[in-house]
C-alpha cells in the first residue's frame, strides 16, 4: 500500500514536471514563488485547452440543433447569489488539526475513509459512513460530523494526532467591491459557477432565439472558489474554467433527459480518447439543495477515481428562485400542451482544467524501445490528434541542397489548415523526440527523394512507423486525420 502511494505520487509528479518543462502548465507568478492553487497555461497548454473547449463547444452547439451558447459576465448582480443559495449555503465544512495547524475539509476526510473501506472490500461499511455524514451535514449538525471523524479514529497525516478543532462552515465565494467611492461601493462576488449566467438569460435566449422546450444553453467561462484545501495540481484550483450546459425541459420529463445526457457525456469523454476502463459514474449520496438526482463522471487520476464532470437534475429551483427574488416571471408557454410553466433543468458541468488534467495523465506514456544495448526510454503524449497542440511538424532531413526551402514551402501550404511547426535544428531523431514530448501526431520529413518525385515521409507518433505519400495528398490526408470531425462521428453513432 505504502509503495502504491509512492508510485501514484511520483506518477503525478512526473506529469507536473513534464507539463512545466514542455510549456503546458506553469505555476502562476512563479518568479514570486507562485500563488497557491493558481496556474498559468503555457504555449502548448493553451492550444490543448482551447482544443478541448472547442470540441466541447461544438459537440454541444453544432451537433445539437436545440443547444445554443452564450458568454455571460463574471460579475453579476449580488442578488443572483442570494437567489441561487450561494450566499447562504455555498459552504464547505472545515476542520483544523491543532498540532500540525493543517486545515482539512471534514467531508473529504470522511470520503477518503469511505474509499479506504471500499478498497479493503468493505464497501457496505463505507457506504454507511457516507450516509451518516450526509445526514449530519443535511441537518447542519457540525458537532456530529466532528464526532464521526473522532469515532473513525481519523488522524492528521502530518501530525498523526486526532487533536481536532470543531467543524466550521466556510463560504467559498470571493467578494470584492464595485464603485469608485467607498461609501457607494457595494459588495459583489466573483462567480463561483457559470450556471447562473445562463439562468438569468433564460428568457432572453428563449425569446430572441424562438427556442422551444426542450432546449439547452451552453457556456464556457471562468469561475472562482476560495477552496479550503487546494491540491493535486490543476485538479482543484481557486480560479478555473467551467464548461456548463443547462437543458430546459417540461416538468415530469426530467428523468428521461437526465438519463440521456448522462450517456451523451460519457460518450464524449471516450470519444476524445479517455478509456472506458478509467471512467465511471458515481451517484451522489448527498444531493445539493437544488437537485433531485445527481451523478458524477469520475476519471481515475493518479490519486484515484475523482469527479471530472457533474450531471444534475436541478428541478425548477434556480428559475423559481430568480422569479421570486427579481419578481420577473421566468415562465415558458408550451404551445404543445397549452400551458405556462417554469421549466425543469438538467445541467452538465465539466471543469476544463480537470478535463485537461485527465487528458494529460492519460496521454503521458513512457515506453522502452529498441533491443539489447540499443534499448532506451521514450516518452510521448498520446493525445487524440484533434486536440494535440500541434498537428504536424515539418522537418527537412538536412538544411542544404534546397531541402529546407522545400520544407518551408510545404509548411506554408499546410499552416492555414491546421497548427504546424517547422524545425530544421539538430539530428532528425532529436527533432522527433521534441514532437513526441508535446504530443504532435505527425512529422513530415522532406528528404532527397522529395526533390525527385514530390513525395515525403509521414511518421506516426505512436507507432513510429513511416509512410511515403505524395505532397499533393498531404493536406487532405492529414487534414482528416487531425480533424475534430473524427470525434464528432463517434458522438453521432
Ligand atoms: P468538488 O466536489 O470536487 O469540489 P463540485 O461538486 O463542487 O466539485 P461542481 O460545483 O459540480 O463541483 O462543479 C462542476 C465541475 O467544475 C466539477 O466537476 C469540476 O470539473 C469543476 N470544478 C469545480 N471546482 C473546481 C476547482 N476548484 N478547480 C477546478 N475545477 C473545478
Amino acid at each position: 500500500m505504502e509503495n502504491k502511494k509512492q508510485d501514484t505520487a511520483s506518477a503525478l509528479k512526473d506529469i507536473i514536471s513534464h507539463a512545466k518543462e514542455y510549456g503546458f502548465v506553469f505555476p502562476s507568478s512563479e518568479i514570486y514563488d507562485g500563488l497557491q492553487a493558481v496556474y498559468d497555461y503555457g504555449q502548448n497548454g493553451v492550444e490543448l485547452k482551447n482544443n478541448l473547449k472547442m470540441v466541447w463547444w461544438k459537440a454541444m452547439t453544432m451537433l445539437n440543433d436545440n443547444v445554443v451558447g452564450i458568454d455571460a459576465s463574471i460579475f453579476m448582480h449580488p442578488l443572483t447569489w442570494k437567489a441561487s443559495g450561494h450566499v447562504d449555503s455555498f459552504n464547505d465544512p472545515m476542520i483544523d488539526n491543532k498540532d500540525s495547524k493543517k486545515r482539512y475539509r471534514a467531508d473529504t476526510l470522511l470520503e477518503d475513509r469511505a474509499a479506504q473501506y471500499e478498497a479493503e472490500g468493505q464497501a457496505e461499511v463505507g457506504k454507511a459512513l457516507l450516509q451518516k455524514m450526509a445526514k449530519a451535514l443535511d441537518a447542519g449538525d457540525l458537532e456530529a460530523v466532528r464526532q464521526i471523524i473522532i469515532d473513525e479514529n481519523i488522524t492528521c497525516p502530518v501530525s498523526n494526532t486526532a487533536n481536532w478543532t470543531e467543524v466550521r462552515q466556510f463560504n467559498l465565494m470571493f467578494s470584492t467591491q464595485v464603485g469608485a467611492v467607498s461609501e457607494d461601493a457595494s459588495l459583489i462576488y466573483l462567480r463561483p459557477e457559470t450556471a447562473q449566467g445562463i439562468f438569468v438569460n433564460f428568457l432572453n435566449v428563449q425569446k430572441t432565439g424562438r427556442m422551444k422546450v426542450p432546449f439547452g444553453i451552453a457556456q464556457i467561462g471562468k469561475a472562482f472558489r476560495n477552496e479550503i484545501v487546494a491540491r493535486n495540481f490543476i485538479f482543484r484550483m481557486r480560479e478555473f474554467e467551467q464548461m456548463e450546459m443547462q437543458f430546459f425541459v417540461r416538468p415530469g420529463t426530467e428523468m428521461e433527459w437526465y438519463a440521456a445526457w448522462k450517456e451523451v457525456r460519457m460518450k464524449f469523454h471516450q470519444a476524445i480518447g479517455l478509456p472506458a476502463s478509467k471512467l465511471k459514474y458515481h451517484d451522489h449520496e448527498k444531493l445539493a439543495h437544488y437537485a433531485n438526482a445527481a451523478v458524477d463522471i469520475e476519471y481515475e487520476f493518479p490519486f484515484g477515481f475523482k469527479e471530472m464532470e457533474g450531471i444534475h437534475s436541478r428541478t425548477d429551483f434556480d428559475l423559481k428562485a430568480h422569479q421570486d427574488l427579481s419578481r420577473k416571471k421566468q415562465q415558458y408557454f408550451d404551445p404543445e400542451i397549452n400551458e405556462n410553466y417554469i421549466p425543469y433543468v438538467i445541467e452538465t458541468s465539466v471543469g476544463a482544467d480537470r478535463l485537461f488534467l485527465a487528458i494529460l495523465c492519460n496521454a503521458y506514456t513512457e515506453e522502452i524501445v529498441g533491443d539489447g544495448d540499443q534499448q532506451k526510454q521514450r516518452i510521448y503524449l498520446n493525445l487524440h490528434p484533434a486536440i494535440a497542440p500541434i498537428k504536424v511538424a515539418v522537418l527537412p532531413l538536412v538544411k542544404k541542397d534546397g531541402l529546407a526551402e522545400k520544407a518551408q514551402e510545404i509548411n506554408r501550404s499546410l499552416k492555414f489548415a491546421f497548427n504546424t511547426t517547422y524545425d530544421e535544428g539538430g539530428a532528425i531523431g532529436k527533432r522527433y523526440t521534441r514532437q513526441d514530448l508535446i504530443g504532435t501526431p505527425y512529422c513530415v520529413v522532406i528528404d532527397y527523394q522529395t526533390m525527385e518525385d514530390d513525395t515525403v515521409t509521414v511518421r506516426d507518433r505512436n507507432t513510429m512507423s513511416q509512410e511515403r505519400i505524395s505532397i499533393a495528398d498531404l493536406k487532405e490526408k492529414l487534414g482528416y486525420a487531425v480533424s475534430m470531425e473524427r470525434i464528432f462521428e463517434k458522438l453521432l453513432v
